[in-house]
């Protein structure tokens, strides 16, 4: 199959590959659109099996970027990046240096940040040879860490869903099952416990559970078990696909609301939490905190600016906004929440091409 026929190139304005003799690097870029901005994403490094793999990995992030960042109403579009190679044994500075000159080399129409396998450190490196590099931990523009924002995205993302099936304005008397007490999970356990929830937690860094329990009084099971308690919603902030055919009979919660991506094992798991009357709460707009906190760098450095929170809080309200609608038209056109968010995420770009289109003539 060539790249042309592949599913996953969906229209992809370009895929770029980039070697470096000296320093060893093979990366791939994939700009999936421009239509709303620039496109933005992480860079990935992993240690693919072959270069199909890492192609076809980076083609389905890179999309999935578009619809991520239309749907937390971003000036922006989506695109990925990954690194070929063992992040634990082939990482150098020269090595993110040269990655930092490919993105360089594409002026501005993709933007680069950290993502598995890759650090703040490694991205300070890349900057050296780009400016086109966000996620960065100094300077005024500097937006940090992500995850407490991510974090606060899916809090607000668990209310709209609370108001919606229990009509309450926090979470007294409602039980979460939290899958990951990591960097997102773990804020995400304050956050619920302050707002009245009980909470059922499991990880497989015993240390963590220890911790976020200790803060908060939750019951810790083991990672399997987390399927089969009695909870209201399931909180997955830990691995992908955990929604499938063998989970889904032992869920007994009324509402998914987590920060995990790729949640969905298929996309007919969707049609079937629809069926079953679980409200899924789709992923990439729940867990949209993360990326808006990316943008507001990417913000402050075109205009010259500071990272500017009020900034972060007017797109987070806003996505909050974006959920219910979702939820909203999920109930009156009977259709599951997946393929509503997927519809308003295309109608956005599609709507930012038609300007970038306009805006071209107009010229
Ligand atoms: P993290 O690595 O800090 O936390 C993940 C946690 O899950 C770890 O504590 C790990 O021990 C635990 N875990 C691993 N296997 C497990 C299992 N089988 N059962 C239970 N726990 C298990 O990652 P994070 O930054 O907190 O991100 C969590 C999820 O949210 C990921 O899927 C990530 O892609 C997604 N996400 C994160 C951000 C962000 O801002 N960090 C933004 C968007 C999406």
């Amino acid at each position: 199959m060539t790249l042309f026929d592949s599913p996953s190139f969906a229209g992809h304005e370009g895929v770029h590959a980039f070697y470096d003799e000296k320093t060893g690097l093979k990366a791939i870029i994939a700009v999936h659109s421009t239509a709303r901005g620039p496109a933005v994403g992480g860079c990935r490094m992993w240690n693919y099996g072959s270069a199909a793999e890492a192609l076809e990995d980076v083609l389905r992030l890179s999309m999935g970027m578009s619809y991520k960042n239309a749907m937390a109403d971003l000036d922006m579009g989506g695109g990925k990046s990954v690194i070929i190679g063992d992040s634990r044994t082939q990482k150098s500075p020269e090595l993110f240096q040269a990655f930092g000159r490919a993105v360089h080399s594409l002026n501005g129409t993709y933007y680069s940040a950290e993502d598995v396998g890759v650090s703040v450190e490694d991205i300070a490196e890349a900057r050296k040879a780009t400016p086109y590099v966000l996620g960065l931990s100094d300077g005024k523009e500097a937006s940090g860490d992500p995850s407490p924002v991510t974090a606060e995205g899916v809090y607000r993302s668990t209310l709209v869903a609370v108001r919606r099936l229990w009509k309450q304005d926090d979470l007294t008397g409602l039980t979460v099952a939290l899958q990951g007490v990591g960097h997102v999970g773990a804020y995400l356990a304050d956050k619920l416990h302050k707002a009245g929830a009980k909470l059922i937690i499991s990880d497989v860094n015993q240390a963590a559970l220890e911790e976020v329990a200790g803060r908060t009084g939750a019951q810790i099971v083991a990672p399997d078990a987390i399927y089969d308690v009695d909870a209201d919603i399931y909180a997955p902030c830990a691995l992908g696909a955990t929604l499938n055919d063998q989970t889904l009979p032992r869920l007994k919660v009324r509402a998914v609301v987590g920060a995990a991506n790729n949640q969905l094992a298929t996309p007919e798991i969707g049609q079937k939490l629809f069926d079953a009357g679980i409200l899924y709460t789709p992923d990439y707009v729940n867990n949209g905190g993360g990326i808006i906190n990316v943008a507001s760098e990417l913000k402050a450095r075109e205009t010259g600016g500071s990272y500017d929170p009020e900034w972060v809080e007017g797109k987070l309200v806003r996505l909050a906004e974006t959920l219910d609608e979702i939820l909203e038209r999920s109930e009156t056109e009977k259709r599951p929440t997946h393929l509503i968010a997927d519809a308003i995420a295309e109608a956005r770009i599609k709507a930012g091409q038609a300007a970038k289109d306009a805006a071209r003539k107009a010229a």
